[in-house]
């Protein structure tokens, strides 16, 4: 195993190996999830609280029970809900966090840079769960880890990443690692919700859903990310629905065995139709979910290996 990081902030500072590294590890986890007793002791004695300062359905839950499967005591922080509206501020209450002896630290903040600025002021494992528009590396590491067991591959691929991507702290993280890991990439949307600087990230950018998909062996789709829209990006969401919506129609320009993705929560007939995103043969989101359990425990064992390596050598 290579991983040789003391916190997981972002892809960009993961090397391939690394990136190999966690998602090898990631299978092992696939099976032992999928086995009777899913419990191991990996992290056992240590501690993991999962600070989401921005509301989490699915990632707060596969952090918890990543968490529980390794056997790690667990805490999870509503703190929308709490000191934030006293007026503590992010680091004051990172560092009473900090001062309980956590060794594993999951964040989920609004702000980009925030889980970056937090991993500066404590002394445990940091993992950005999300931080504003910035990463959300765990969502691209389990992306990864679907595309490589449905498609036997993470390199060479032609992917198509759909909708909203310059609010998308999920398109930012799989457009570095699918990057790195030498795939074709195409950003596929109205120039709207294309993010400044398109043109220095090497990706063919298509306004038009059927160019933009054809003959592509992944269809990435994006929720609309209204609470970050401060204005009017789309006309109206029928209109976005009828230009960007994915559904057989539009699907039907790709590859025959394209996969259909979305990082969740969806906009059923907004983004995606419904009866594509359930349908089994072609869309792969439920898989996405279940990955994401098994890269979170990858990650998180990775890190304490290198947590308790730090200590033993202090
Ligand atoms: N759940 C993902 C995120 O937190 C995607 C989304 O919200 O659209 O970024």
């Amino acid at each position: 195993m290579t991983f040789r990081q003391d916190h997981l902030l972002g892809i960009e500072p993961l090397a391939p190996d690394e990136i190999t590294s966690i998602l090898d590890l990631a299978d092992d986890y696939v099976a032992l999830s999928r086995s009777p007793d899913k419990h191991v002791e990996t992290l056992r004695g240590l501690t993991q609280i999962n600070m989401f300062f921005e509301n989490s359905t699915r990632t707060q839950a596969s952090f918890e029970l990543a968490g529980k499967r390794l056997g790690a005591d667990v805490m999870n922080m509503g703190l929308a809900a709490s000191s934030i509206k006293k007026g503590e501020t992010l680091i004051d209450t990172a560092m009473t966090l900090n001062a309980m002896q956590p060794d594993l630290l999951v964040v989920r903040h609004p702000h980009s840079g925030a889980v970056d600025l937090l991993a500066q002021k404590v002394n445990c494992a940091v993992l950005n769960a999300g931080d504003g528009r910035h990463e959300h590396p765990t969502q691209a590491l389990l992306d990864a880890l679907t595309i490589r067991r449905k498609k036997g591959r993470l390199h060479r691929l032609s992917i198509a990443i759909c909708g909203d991507i310059a609010h998308s702290r999920v398109a930012r993280s799989n457009l570095i690692l699918l990057g790195k890991m030498e795939n074709r990439l195409r950003l596929v949307g109205p120039p709207t919700l294309m993010p400044a600087g398109i043109n220095e990230l090497g990706c063919e950018v298509y306004e038009d859903m059927a160019e933009g998909l054809r003959d592509v062996d992944v269809v990435m789709m994006l929720r609309l990310q209204k609470e970050r829209m401060d204005g009017g990006f789309i006309p109206s969401e029928r209109e976005y629905h009828h230009l960007y919506g994915l559904d057989a129609d539009k699907l039907s320009h790709a590859s025959p065995d394209a996969i259909v993705m979305h990082p969740g929560p969806m906009n059923r007939g907004v983004e995606i139709d419904g009866t594509l995103a359930d349908d089994i043969n072609r869309s792969v989101i439920q898989e996405q979910v279940e990955m994401g359990v098994a890269v979170r425990m990858a990650a998180m064992d990775l890190l304490a290996r290198n947590l308790r390596d730090r200590r033993a050598a202090a």
